[in-house]
């Protein structure tokens, strides 16, 4: 017996196993599930096998691109040894999540 197959409802975030990636449904038709980024940009299409439940990590802060814009900057002044740039992000990024992710 085939296990039940996992269908997420229109407006829901999925994981794109193929894309490796978290999309909110759109559409959901012609056994094509239509997928968006959840910061919002360019629609795809994925397969319904390659359709699975957000992993728990992934879909606490679902694609904030600006969580992930502030997190790449702040790795590449630490890097760097920009010191007063990082902390100067790790509080960019305690605003944002104070105002974003309260
Ligand atoms: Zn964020």
């Amino acid at each position: 017996m085939p296990p039940t197959p996992y269908v997420p409802a229109v407006g829901e975030l999925v994981w794109d196993a193929a894309r490796k990636c978290v999309g909110e449904v759109m559409d959901h038709r012609w056994s094509r599930y239509q997928l968006r980024p959840p910061a919002g940009g360019t629609e795809w299409h994925a397969a319904p096998e390659d359709i699975r439940p957000v992993p728990s990590a992934a879909g606490r802060r679902p694609g904030c691109s600006e969580c992930v814009r502030i997190k790449a900057a702040y790795y590449a002044a630490s890097r760097a040894g920009n010191l007063g740039e990082a902390s100067a992000l790790t509080e960019a990024m305690g605003r944002h999540q104070r105002i974003a992710h309260p």
